[in-house]
């Protein structure tokens, strides 16, 4: 029964579809488990990575990172490119750069620097400040360091102060103004970086981010910038160094077909630029590899309709033959992939602390009341009759008239003829009806559209402790689909349907969208807890949310963790600790000493000692996380 539970848990999340291996659900322990070497056997269970972080004094909500998740993810990007270029006898070589806009936090692009040494991986940064950073990295010796974004005078500087100390330097060119700009400093400086221009193609990609590309895009050059690019370079005597052709057709491409008609149309451009003499060795396809956010493997906005080894095979293969056509060496391939290698590795994990269902508040008879008694209004005695009878057959019918009569109450109420016991007592029987007629209604082979609106009114509202404008900022911004399941519970049914409502004060902060491999469904199947602690994971997190993150309500970033598996053990390392208050104060130019000093003159008519223990504790409240904490219980005010 258990493991049956548990096989309809996965159908129900999902999860088989969306992990990659990464995440299962344990048949034994009915808990969601890591595999960070996207091995099975080696496991770890994070219900208890959590109660480990709390117990060393971390709360929730928390990020847990799997580095070991990055490392494999940059090995199977790598391997299916090397995989690729064996089956198609393709000349060139794979060279990989991290783009760190998709995660600046320093934890996760060491670990990048790290794992990627062995595959030469390189960085690919869009502003001076990502330059900074990635510069002082010491990367393998053939790493590459690609620049994109627009550029001034001072990150070109940069530009050859990295190729002074020997890095693998590409500018590549967005505008015609960068290019007399490079070709002024190369006058001063003794090595120079190597060049890349970046082309606007005429092929779109697809999704939400496909005004990246085609010829409206704000990105690239136009073919008579190209051309007008290459004049100046071979007059400034730097052919030499021009060794790239970039392009980039957005992020999360959803179909297959967008890659293969860019990668023909930017290797005919390739071989052009190459037979007019340049020294054209790479081809730079940017990024772009979908992430299947909802296990669909289909060309909907949160999925792609193809595989990684797919990818690869058809930009190898595709490239290949334009180039034999056209009689060319086959250039090496720079891939810029983001989300596909940052997305898996890390999970943010929160605790529920409520459940607001729409019957509010305790039932009416507990508080003596009663819809019978002979004073109450005919309306009540009507609804109530209705809740007694409504059964399958009459249920659409029963339910209109219960409508009617509720409406009712409201005018009678707002003219003064009903009182407010019999308001509430009118709400909850309503609220009963409503889930009698639901009840009945799923029963029917297809649901009328009234009771479907009905389901989507009356779900449950999970209140998480987390900020969806912190963790998931895409869900709001974009409409993004993350999976989101409980942690635990998986050999149980689940009982109520939900949405997630975070503790931001904003209506926004809600998750009413969720991951379906055939639609998208408006609410969450959950598990009551009864009482126990009650974990949500929020997966495949790890690209654009954290470098995205806002703190609206002045709810800053979470508490981390990274875990690494060994062997069939697994150690925990805190990484960083959470903003705490007065930090998040401070960041926003509040200074927190005057305001304590503040508190104290308005405090000045009370007692010194009282005031003493009160400043201190607000000076405990400003050390602490803005979160809801399970710590603490109420103590009375000093008198
Ligand atoms: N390269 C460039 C120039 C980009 O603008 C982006 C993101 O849009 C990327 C690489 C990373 O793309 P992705 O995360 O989809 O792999």
């Amino acid at each position: 029964m258990f493991r049956r539970q548990v096989d309809l848990s996965r159908e129900l999340y999902g999860i088989d579809g969306w992990s990659m291996g990464y995440f299962s659900i344990g048949e034994e322990s009915g808990e969601v488990c890591a595999h960070p070497l996207g091995d099975p056997a080696v496991s770890v269970r994070l219900p208890e990575v959590i109660e480990k972080a709390k117990a060393a004094g971390l709360a929730l909500p928390l990020i847990l990172r799997f580095p070991q998740i990055i490392a494999t993810q940059l090995r199977r990007l790598d391997q299916a490119f090397q995989d690729a270029i064996w089956n198609c006898n393709y000349q060139g070589k794979h060279r990989g750069v991290f783009p760190f806009k998709v995660n600046q936090r320093r934890e996760f692009i060491d670990n990048v620097v790290y794992y990627g040494k062995d595959l030469a991986y390189g960085l690919e940064v869009g502003s001076k400040t990502e330059f900074v950073a990635a510069l002082s990295y010491s990367l393998h010796e053939d790493a590459l360091l690609v620049c994109n974004g627009f550029k001034d005078q001072e990150f070109i500087e940069l530009g050859f102060i990295g190729a002074q100390m020997g890095k693998n330097i590409i500018m590549v060119v967005e505008g015609p103004d960068e290019l007399k700009k490079i070709i002024e400093q190369s006058k001063h400086w003794p090595q120079c970086p190597e060049i890349g221009m970046r082309v606007k193609l005429y092929s779109r990609g697809a999704g939400k981010w496909s005004k990246s590309s085609g010829d409206a895009s704000k990105f690239g050059l136009t073919t008579l910038e190209l051309l007008h690019g290459l004049k100046m370079i071979e007059e400034a005597h730097l052919a030499d160094k021009f060794t790239m052709l970039h392009f980039h057709i957005g992020s999360q491409i959803t179909e297959i077909k967008r890659v293969k008609n860019a990668i023909k149309e930017a290797a005919r451009v390739y071989c052009k630029v190459k037979k007019m003499g340049f020294p054209l060795s790479q081809l730079d396809i940017g990024g772009g590899i979908g992430v299947d956010y909802d296990g669909s493997k289909t060309s909907f906005h949160s999925s792609a309709n193809y595989s990684l080894q797919e990818f690869a095979n058809d930009v190898i293969y595709q490239i290949g033959e334009v180039c034999n056509h056209e009689g060319i060496e086959h250039p090496d391939i720079i891939t810029e992939s983001g989300r596909v290698v940052a997305a898996y590795h890390s999970v943010v994990v929160t605790d529920i602390r409520e459940i607001q269902s729409t019957e509010a508040g305790p039932p009416f008879e507990q508080l003596g009341l009663s819809p019978k008694d002979e004073k109450r209004h005919k309306n009540l005695k009507e609804l109530q009759y209705i809740f007694e009878h409504i059964n399958r057959k009459n249920h659409v019918e029963y339910y209109h008239d219960a409508i009617e009569y509720y409406d009712e109450v409201f005018t009678l109420f707002n003219l003064g003829y009903i009182d407010v016991e019999e308001r509430a007592i009118a709400e909850q029987i309503f609220y009963r009806i409503c889930q009698q007629a639901l009840r009945f209604s799923s029963m029917e082979p297809h649901m009328l559209e009234e009771f479907e609106e009905l389901q989507h009114r009356m779900v449950s509202k999970y209140l998480a402790n987390f900020s969806i404008f912190q963790s998931i900022p895409d869900t709001w911004a974009i409409d993004q689909l993350f999976p989101v399941m409980p942690l635990s519970h998986h050999g149980e049914k689940p009982t109520l349907k939900a949405n997630i409502v975070d503790i931001t004060c904003d209506s926004d902060g809600c998750l009413e969208k969720f991951i379906d491999r055939r639609d998208v469904r408006s609410v969450l199947d959950l598990h009551d807890p009864k009482g126990l602690n009650y974990y949500l994971g929020f997966f495949l997190v790890g690209a654009y949310q954290e470098s995205l993150a806002n703190e609206h309500n002045l709810l800053g970033a979470i508490n981390e963790v990274e875990i690494l598996a060994d062997g069939m053990d697994y150690k925990i390392n805190k990484l960083t600790e959470g903003d705490p208050i007065d930090e998040l104060l401070t960041a926003r130019n509040y200074d927190t000493n005057e305001m304590l000093g503040n508190y104290e003159i308005q405090l000045r008519d009370h007692p010194p000692a009282e005031t003493a223990m009160l400043l201190a504790k607000v000076q405990k409240i400003l050390q602490s996380l803005p979160y809801l904490s399970s710590e603490g219980k109420a103590e009375p005010p000093p008198h």
